[in-house]
């Protein structure tokens, strides 16, 4: 696709919206109140709004290569204290994908520069689960099996949060962990008992009394 195409794609889309709404534009400049706050793959594939079906506004979105969620990166960190704690959002998401190039390069026995210390956190999901994960024969089923655990680490990480566990205490926010399945389209609910994870991570790193 050429670069000139994205300008014309642009007009269309603008005009599309406001043959719906005339107000379209002046209303989303008002503000945001978004439900949702979405953690992604970068992957090009897997664009949050569209496997969703939603709308400009409604969902607050981070991306990074393989939706991580660590602790001592500011990027996720501010998005989420953001999202939790100023934003309001019910509803934080890690989404994952299979075929996640990410998942898969953590697998390469293979010094990856800069990606190393990312990757890194992938390789530690592996091996805390690898009587499992050794055990599934088909390679491409055991990456995928890798990216559901992923998936569930980085939702134990969302929990070991002060924002998440104080949003949670004060109006019930709620962690999901998904999977879209590039090959068929479909997003699929891990179906994560937050409740319980919850309960079994306050045991050591309850935030929530912290005077923040
Ligand atoms: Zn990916």
């Amino acid at each position: 696709m050429k670069i000139e195409k994205v300008f014309e794609n642009n007009q269309t889309w603008i005009a599309e919206k406001l043959a719906i709404d005339e107000n379209y534009f002046t209303n989303l400049a008002k503000g945001q109140s978004p439900e949702f706050l979405y953690i992604g793959c970068s992957d090009s594939r897997v664009t949050a709004e569209d496997i969703m079906g939603v709308q400009p506004g409604d969902v607050f979105v981070h991306r990074n290569i393989a939706n991580l969620v660590n602790n001592v990166d500011l990027s996720v960190m501010s998005v989420l204290n953001y999202a939790v704690r100023h934003l309001k959002v019910n509803h934080v998401v890690v989404c994952g994908h299979y075929n996640c190039g990410g998942v898969k390069a953590a697998m390469q026995p293979i010094d990856l520069g800069i990606l190393n210390p990312w990757l890194r956190n992938i390789r530690d999901v592996y091996r805390w689960h690898k009587d499992e994960l050794n055990a599934i024969e088909d390679l491409d089923a055991r990456y995928n099996r890798l990216v559901e655990l992923n998936v569930e680490e980085q939702v134990t990480n969302l929990i070991k949060t002060a924002a998440v566990q104080e949003a949670y205490r004060d109006r019930g926010l709620r962690v999901h962990g998904w999977v879209f399945d590039i090959a068929s389209g479909k997003l699929i609910d891990l179906k994560i008992d937050f409740e319980k994870k919850l309960k079994e991570i306050m045991e050591i790193y309850n935030l929530s009394d912290s005077p923040m």
